[in-house]
């Protein structure tokens, strides 16, 4: 019999064909500066752990007591049976965090995006999106069937041109950017685009998944990074990256979270965090508010990295937070430079086609708070040395 799914197998072998085919690494210790990959001891630039607390002692005491006390899962979802007391006291904690009136933590930052975009607008709505946001608001885009219109990346003009043509319009209209960019390490010009949205009465909203934890006051995130406290109507932010655990959450009036409340549908339809999580995040929050010199280390130690790479001659594109790219070119040669520089001791991803446009393939570097300067000057030499070695740039 014919396999129905052999169009698969085709697929794959133009992956491998790309170089583009990976196979999954596996940690085998906590996510620590360096870290056991694949039996091997590494230096980690491949995480989003910004501050360090993904292994933190306090997170891992709060999510062990919170075990003992409620379990290992909730047994339901969050508008059933599966709230606990925790997890109100969670999102309290992160609105009054945000100088915001309300918070609803989702599963996920996906989840977060996703259901969020989906179940406030619907067919006669607009998307004006930054051509480089994030997967999940492309899918919150397509899931609510609004129609969507890209503006060029990081162009305030551009999403404004967008807007005014769409003025005499029904429907709502949603302007929406990415608060740090994933794969290039800018950040999302939100001043003009707070401006833009005014204007033209739209809805605005970030993403500040890659800013949660890293900019503004504690790790606030971007709108408290650019002073524009109440101009933002919706703020989106993880609990995966720097603050160390798992989880998206959305930020804005009671009104627009009592109505997630009801209509998101990953909120609905999909069980709650489990104590260990929830609690987990809580402590975070605790080092976060105490502790802000964390950031202050995470900051110091990007701008000696950044320092050293242009010293180095390396391409790193428009970075200007802890995500810095090392430009490469083609996917293959990416990914090669990956595979070798870890063979060397440095894990760092090789990132191509489609996930960046083609030709600027590169591998993404993130250093945390927890990184010595040792072991950074360490990984600038196993990456000099390997790019000599394999003729990319420097
Ligand atoms: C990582 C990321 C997300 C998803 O967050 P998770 O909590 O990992 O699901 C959303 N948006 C952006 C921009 C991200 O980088």
């Amino acid at each position: 019999m014919a396999n129905p799914l052999a169009f698969l197998s085709e697929q794959l072998t133009q992956l491998r064909a790309s170089g583009s085919y990976f196979r999954l690494r596996e940690l085998e210790s906590a996510c620590e500066p360096v870290s056991r990959v694949d039996g091997r001891e590494v230096i980690n630039l491949a995480s989003n752990n910004y501050l360090g607390l993904a292994n933190h002692p306090k997170l891992k005491e709060a999510a062990i007591a919170a075990v003992r006390k409620y379990g290992a899962g909730t047994g339901a979802v969050r508008t059933i049976s599966g709230t606990l007391d925790i997890h109100m006291e969670l999102e309290r904690r992160i609105a009054a965090f945000k100088h915001v009136e309300a918070c609803v933590v989702f599963q996920s930052g996906f989840t977060a995006n996703a259901g969020t975009v989906s179940s406030i607008l619907g067919k006669d709505d607009h998307i004006v999106s930054d051509q480089l946001n994030h997967a999940s608001i492309i899918d919150g885009a397509r899931l609510s069937r609004a129609k969507i219109h890209v503006f060029e990346h990081a162009n305030p003009a551009s999403a404004g041109e967008k807007l005014a043509a769409l003025a005499g319009e029904p429907g709502r209209k949603l302007l929406i950017t990415d608060g740090v960019f994933s794969m290039d390490g800018d950040i999302g010009p939100l001043p003009a685009l707070c401006e833009a949205a005014e204007k033209y009465g739209a809805i605005l909203m970030v993403d500040d998944a890659h800013s949660s934890g890293v900019l503004g006051r504690n790790g606030r995130g971007t709108v408290d990074h650019f002073g524009l406290h109440g101009r933002v109507d919706i703020q989106v932010g993880t609990l995966s990256k720097a603050v160390g655990v798992l989880g998206g959450y959305v930020c804005g009036s009671r009104d627009l979270i009592d109505y997630l409340y009801h209509r998101a549908r990953p909120f609905l339809f999909s069980t709650s965090h489990p104590p260990a999580v929830t609690a987990a995040c809580l402590a975070a929050f605790d080092i976060l508010e105490a502790e802000p010199e964390r950031i202050e280390m995470l900051w110091a130690i990007t701008r000696y990295f950044k320092g050293e790479l242009a010293r180095l001659g390396f391409q790193t594109g428009r970075s200007e937070t802890p995500i810095t790219p090392i430009l490469v070119g083609e996917a293959g040669a990416a990914h090669a430079f990956s595979r070798a520089l870890f063979e060397e001791g440095l894990f760092a991803t090789g990132i191509g086609f489609p996930t960046v446009p083609e030709g600027q393939a590169r591998i993404r570097t993130i250093v945390t708070a927890t990184h010595s300067r040792e072991q950074l000057d360490r990984a600038l030499e196993i990456l000099a040395r390997v790019a000599k070695k394999m003729g990319i740039s420097p």
